[in-house]
């Protein structure tokens, strides 16, 4: 090998990737880390819970179609031979944004068939919509130009946000989160086929254009991510004897996708015992306020009241929660 090799990183001497280029590949994919208290746990728990609650509520698992054989949704099967769910407007994915006091701002859902488009993914759509929902706080018309407050730019605007999403983030959903300065993200299911993208992300980028913090559900005690894990390990290995979906004339669908393992009764079943479990939920730690915010003291939320907030939020959201774009309304 001589001195000119391409493997020096020239450009970037002062940058982490600089840190990181002599090392093993699994230190750049970690990520350090955090202890979280009790109390915070229980506040993320809220929170998980009502994105799956939320999921639940939307389920869809026609991914093929309403045709044909889904053995893997034998319990979601209807009276009339077609399967529960209708029209199919994207995978079975959701997101939430939850701003530096505990007050959800958004949701928002994967819609990739909806757009016949692989790029509609739960949480870019979700942080496209805070930011411009951040432009509309004020009525244009109620102040003149000149009593506007000045803008203070767009790169502060989501650094108090905490996104929590159903589906570890692919590559597109963790850069967009990192240039919308999101704070943390927490995730309720690995995807493998992801290979750690917002791990590395934050380990790469520093100052006013780090990456979110990415936190796996499991950090803070949530089983389901355990469940959804072991459960999508099982539909892998099994899905070259059962296929996830047949149509006579075509070949039969044995892809081990993890949108397909995220229609199937399994995959359902986990959804819906944390729907019962948030809709019977009540806090141990009812009055904590979370430290971790630039936010006033004053006005942060306990837990009651966050989960309060959360329980309002999932009755809007089922019923009229046209802002978000739920699977069906
Ligand atoms: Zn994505």
């Amino acid at each position: 090998m001589n001195d000119q090799s391409p493997l020096q990183p020239p450009v970037y001497i002062d940058s982490p990737l600089a840190k990181y280029w002599d090392e093993s590949v699994s230190k750049l994919a970690a990520i350090e880390y955090r202890e979280i208290q009790d109390e915070l746990r229980e506040r993320h728990r809220i929170y998980s819970l009502l994105l799956m609650a939320l999921v639940h509520q939307n389920w869809n698992g026609n991914k093929r179609k309403n045709e044909g054989e889904y053995p893997w949704r034998e319990k979601q099967r209807l009276a009339n031979d077609t399967y529960r769910g209708g029209d199919y407007y994207g995978h079975n994915i959701g997101s939430l944004a939850v701003d530096g006091i505990g007050e959800i701002i958004d949701f928002d859902f994967n819609h990739n068939d909806l757009f016949n488009s692989s790029v509609e993914h739960a949480e870019s759509r979700l942080i496209r919509r805070v930011f411009s929902l951040t432009q509309i706080y004020d009525n244009w018309e109620t102040r003149e130009p000149k009593d506007l407050p000045r803008s203070t730019g767009y790169s502060t605007v989501l650094s108090s946000v905490t996104i929590y999403t159903s589906l570890e983030s692919c590559s597109q959903c963790a850069g967009i989160m990192a240039l919308g300065r999101v704070k943390d993200v927490v995730y309720l299911q690995r995807d493998p086929s992801m290979y750690l993208i917002g791990n590395i992300l934050y380990n790469l980028t520093e100052n006013d254009l780090k990456a979110p913090y990415p936190i796996a559900a499991e950090n803070f005690g949530f089983e389901y991510f355990e469940r959804l894990n072991n459960s999508y390990a099982e539909f892998k290995r099994e899905v070259k004897n059962k296929p996830f979906h047949i149509l006579s004339g075509k070949k039969d669908d044995k892809s081990p996708s993890i949108t397909s393992f995220l229609c199937t009764d399994n995959a359902l079943a986990i959804y819906e015992d944390a729907a019962k479990e948030f809709l019977s939920y009540q806090t141990n730690y009812r009055d904590y306020k979370s430290q971790d915010t630039a936010q006033p003291e004053s006005k942060v939320l306990t837990n009651e009241q966050c989960l309060i907030h959360a329980k309002r939020f999932f009755d809007y959201a089922i019923s009229s929660g046209q802002r978000g774009t739920p699977h069906k309304l």
